[in-house]
């Protein structure tokens, strides 16, 4: 097999990838994916499905090491191992960088990631289905469906809202991807979404049926190839030491593929794995695992950085929940990004995002801290290229992090929590309870109550129901498993999470 291209991964990186590289007629592209393609399942296109309790299949499947900082915890550490990666189970919240973010990156890879020009990028890429004050930015002709939600904002969310504005100060905006207007609560999420409330994921949006067959031919004289089912395994090297094609298992097969002039390694959190079983990485740990060393490079599977998670439960008015229902492909009740919560440091720049979503008959506000100083890692185990990696997510392995995290309880929880209660007493904080929060050592002893993640297997004859705004379960296979326990749980969000900036 020979092709000029060939990419590992059909995630949003490789997706676009492969639809992009195959745009010219003249490059042959071979694109691989361990997964299926499942696109046509019920339970990935209806956005409110239970995917992380009853459906494994999905997920890569795999344990974090014990953590430290989180009096020994274990998490889930998986994602998507289907067409479409992560984008066919994750949230679907769509948020792009700032233009803080961007700058940064501009600093760091060139000119393409400038304000200006990342901007560009994204309007090419979305169709926008919203409401904003500043129509220039958005794109309406792009290949991802990208939907605001719900178009009529419920009681629950406008009072959660008008808490987060008094307590914080900061004033409702529309538009969270509106440069003008990066910090503030909204009601509305902007959703990757088809216009009816579908999942709208990268192989949806760039391997739908005008790209590729359903047995994944190009269509339309794309020289396009794609392959499901197909682990890479490692690359294959020349003489010369260049990667030169791709050893894939195929159906209990060992298949070789060459490329021309490029493979791609696009596979989400496995790419530092399949670099390290090719001989690309720490020679030391490579020895220990019998992999021939190719190139000593000990920076990778370091670095790793993975947003902990937390939250905190008020009760509910029963009367605020059934409008919910309205629009259950909305998934969540409102929101917020704000800046750090600690004194002298910067106010105009995103460091917390809040996400208000149902959870047993209670509102939870889900507590991402956007700008961790922890760094993990991903170590090789061994030789068996489906051997999961060892992965330490180094939660709090910075003690900055936690007085962050106390700090957000303690200037924004509260807050909200008195405004929210003087705006409607139903609305009453249970946990963390206010005298947790005003207690140093309660604070941090909170950790303690944390459950690890429990596996479940999917029982074969159930019937997945509806279950409208469950972002818990929705989110809890993978990353997000924590956030059922009490607080302050931590998780580990995805590495690669340029959205949430
Ligand atoms: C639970 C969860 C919720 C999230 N929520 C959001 C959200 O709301 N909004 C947002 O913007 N982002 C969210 N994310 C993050 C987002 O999904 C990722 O940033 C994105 O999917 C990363 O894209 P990627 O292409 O780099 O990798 P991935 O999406 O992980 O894709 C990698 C692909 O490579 C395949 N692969 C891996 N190894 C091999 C191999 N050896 N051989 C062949 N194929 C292989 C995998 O099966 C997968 O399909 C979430 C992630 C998770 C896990």
């Amino acid at each position: 097999m020979n092709f000029d291209y060939i990419v590992v991964g059909t995630g949003p990186a490789g997706a676009v990838l492969a639809k992009t590289l195959s745009d010219n007629r003249k490059n042959s592209v071979l694109l691989l994916e361990a997964g299926e393609n499942n696109d046509r399942d019920i339970p990935i296109r209806d956005s409110t499905t239970d995917l992380g309790n009853f459906f494994p299949q999905y997920f890569w499947q795999g344990v974090g090491v014990p953590q430290k900082c989180v009096n020994g915890k274990s998490f889930d550490w998986t994602t998507g191992r289907i067409a479409g990666g992560g984008s066919s189970i994750n949230g679907m919240q769509y948020v792009r960088p700032t233009p803080h973010v961007l700058r940064h990156w501009e600093g760091l890879l060139g000119p393409l990631w400038s304000p200006v020009k990342a901007t560009r990028s994204f309007m090419e890429l979305e169709n926008y289905n919203g409401k904003t004050n500043n129509p220039n930015i958005h794109g309406y002709n792009g290949r991802i469906d990208i939907r605001q939600a719900p178009e009529v904002a419920p009681a629950m969310s406008k009072k959660l809202v008008s808490a987060i504005e008094q307590a914080t100060g900061f004033k409702t905006i529309l538009d969270y991807n509106d440069p003008q207007t990066p910090l503030g609560p909204f009601n509305q999420w902007q959703l990757f979404q088809k216009p009816d409330g579908q999942r709208e994921s990268a192989s949806t949006a760039f391997l739908s049926p005008d790209i590729i067959t359903p047995e994944g031919l190009g269509v339309g004289g794309r020289l396009l190839r794609v392959l499901f089912e197909s682990t890479a395994l490692r690359i294959i090297f020349n003489a010369n030491r260049d990667a030169a094609g791709i050893e894939f298992l195929k159906e209990g097969k060992f298949v070789s593929a060459y490329a021309r002039k490029k493979v791609i390694i696009s596979a989400g959190i496995n790419s530092a794995h399949l670099l390290m079983l090719s001989g690309i990485g720490p020679s030391g740990d490579l020895r220990q695992a019998g992999i021939p060393v190719v190139f000593d490079n000990p920076n990778v599977g370091k670095c790793l950085t993975n947003h902990p998670l937390n939250n905190a439960t008020f009760t509910v008015k029963e009367r605020d929940i059934p409008e919910l229902f309205r629009d259950p492909c909305a998934l969540y009740i409102g929101g917020a990004f704000l800046p750090n919560p600690l004194p002298n440091t910067s106010k105009e720049y995103r460091s917390v995002q809040l996400i208000g979503f149902l959870e047993d008959g209670l509102l939870s506000i889900l507590i991402i801290y956007l700008h961790p100083e922890s760094r993990g890692s991903v170590k090789i185990q061994n030789d068996d290229p489906l051997k999961i990696v060892l992965a330490d997510e180094g939660f709090l392995v910075n003690p900055s992090d936690l007085e962050v995290i106390k700090g957000i309880y303690r200037n924004y929880i509260k807050n909200i929590a008195i405004r929210l209660s003087s705006i409607d007493q139903a609305y009453q904080l249970t946990s963390p309870t206010m005298d947790i929060i005003d207690d140093n050592a309660k604070l941090e002893d909170f950790r303690a109550y944390l459950s690890p993640p429990k596996r479940q297997s999917a029982p074969n004859s159930i019937i997945c129901p509806r279950h409208p705004l469950w972002p818990r379960k929705h989110l809890s296979r993978s990353t997000h498993r924590i956030f059922a326990a009490r607080l302050p749980a931590i998780s580990c969000y995805i590495p690669i999470c340029a959205g949430f900036l």
